[in-house]
């Protein structure tokens, strides 16, 4: 893959999460992981992990968010800039506050801030101070609050170009936190102002923000039938783009209302809805738990791909090395190479598919005889490893005989022909011999493997 075809992944990884298909950025981020990781391209890397980390907080996988995150802030160290770290700033609050861990999710977001005045990036500044405003009103500590959101006002107000919707984002919360100081004059000034900003019926989310607040104003101050108004309206307005959550807020509010009115008929009726909305957020989280299997199941799939060798099924070279090498460093380990007898010459007389039939008969008889778990991968061409755990030399030349008898014993036919192969064996061990690297242990069974050859092949030499 070139450097351009990178770019162009990295920038489908940022528009798929735009649309919110996450289980498709999933996907390509890991795909785009394991691409940068060939071309060193760390930039790839810091955008998969962002995205990775994001998608995972949105389908509610916070653990895998947080491990993905904790990767970006890795390769940030190493590779990044402080833009980088500025752009996780703003997610990693989110889990923070997911996690209830306020202490940190503020601690993030205070260095966001600082870093994005450096760097002048006034949007994700005001973001910043907006988030950490909410976070003081989950603590109910207002005043903070109030005082974060209005430096986050005129930050917002710092932004080129000018963003309405910025400052429109603050003042809803400069509107809350004045409501929970019983500020009634100047809170109904804020909400009525942006209300009556025209810019709000480009963006519904806000708007219904605006009127959950009018209602939390009014029920405040007992005006529960003005109260009840402002509700439907920013219930009607959520249902329409359907953030179950936050109609869930508005609905818990609302039964509350009819219960302080003493209104049985309506309060029956907002019940019922109500229970409709409790099955559907549960059938959602059935959802985000088929898609979280889903995902879990893809990756499964592509990590087991990533170990096979794609002719034969069998483990691939990298895998064998790997796993021996960790197998190595607490275990006796016996390790056994062959290679197929004048393999070239099926080749060279059947065509390279009848050598490739070959390769895939002798791969199913080796997994019918080699069991977990002990292992058994094509290194490459007609030549194979198995490793065998523990310390039974018998018992692995027992298994070395059954599979020279095994594949001695197969028939293979190409129109009339009737072809038979043999297989030459070396085997070597770390029993006796201090080896902690699969590299050595291999070169010294591939020796046997030669004796076997040099000794007119269809054999088993051990190395010694
Ligand atoms: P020896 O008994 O000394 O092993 O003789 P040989 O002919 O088997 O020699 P060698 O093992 O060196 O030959 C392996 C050949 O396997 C060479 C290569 O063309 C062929 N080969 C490698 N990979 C594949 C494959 O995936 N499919 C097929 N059909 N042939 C392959
Ligand atoms: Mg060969």
């Amino acid at each position: 893959m070139s450097k351009e075809e990178l770019k162009l992944l990295r920038n489908r990884v940022t528009e798929l999460r735009a649309e919110g298909k996450y289980k498709e950025t999933i996907e390509n981020c890991y795909n785009l992981i394991k691409k940068a990781m060939k071309l060193k391209d760390y930039k790839s890397l810091l955008t998969a992990y962002i995205n990775l980390g994001a998608s995972y907080y949105c389908i509610g996988d916070i653990e895998l968010a947080f491990e993905s995150l904790s990767k970006h802030s890795e390769y940030c160290d190493k590779y990044g800039d402080e833009e980088d770290i500025l752009n996780s700033s703003n997610i990693l609050a989110l889990l923070y506050e997911y996690n209830k861990d306020y202490v940190s999710s503020k601690d993030t977001l205070k260095k966001a801030i600082d870093l994005g005045k450096k760097l002048r990036k006034y949007n994700i500044v005001s973001n910043a101070y907006s988030n950490y405003a909410h976070i003081c009103m989950i603590e109910e500590n207002y005043t903070e609050a109030l005082e974060m959101a209005v430096i986050g006002l005129e930050i917002a107000r710092l932004h080129k170009p000018a963003s309405k919707i910025l400052e429109l984002r603050v003042r809803l919360n400069i509107g809350k936190a004045l409501i929970g100081l019983d500020d009634f004059k100047n809170s109904k000034h804020i909400i009525d102002e942006i209300i009556n900003d025209e810019i709000l019926d480009l963006f519904i989310r806000e708007k219904s923000q605006v009127y959950h607040l009018k209602g939390c104003w009014y029920s405040k101050q007992k005006l529960y039938k003005e109260a009840l108004e402002s509700y439907n309206v920013a219930k009607t307005l959520v249902e329409s783009y359907n953030d179950i959550h936050l109609l869930q807020i508005i609905q818990e509010e609302r039964c509350k209302l009819c219960d302080d009115m003493g209104n049985i008929d309506l309060g029956y009726q907002v019940q019922k809805e109500y229970i409709t909305l409790l099955k559907e957020i549960n059938n959602r989280e059935l959802q985000s738990m088929a898609l979280k299997l889903q995902v879990k199941h893809n990756m499964a799939e592509m990590r087991k791909k990533a170990n096979m060798d794609f002719l034969t099924g069998l483990y691939n070279r990298s895998y064998i090395e790997v796993t021996a090498n960790q197998w190595l460093k607490n275990d006796k380990i016996i390790c056994i190479v062959f290679d197929v007898d004048k393999f070239k010459s099926f080749n060279d007389n059947y065509g390279h598919l009848f050598g490739d039939e070959v390769i895939k008969k002798v791969s199913r008889t080796c997994l019918n005889i080699i069991k977990k778990p002990d292992l058994v991968g094509r290194f490459g061409g007609d030549e194979f490893v198995i490793l065998i755990k523990g310390n039974s030399k018998e018992k692995a030349i027992s298994k070395a005989e059954q599979l020279l008898e095994g594949i001695r014993n197969l028939k293979i036919h190409d129109g009339n022909d009737v072809i038979s192969i043999t297989i030459s064996i070396g085997i070597s061990d770390n029993i006796d011999r201090i080896i902690t690297d699969f590299k050595e242990l291999f070169e010294l069974a591939d020796r046997g493997l030669y004796k076997a050859k040099k000794n007119g092949r269809n054999q088993i030499c051990t190395y010694d």
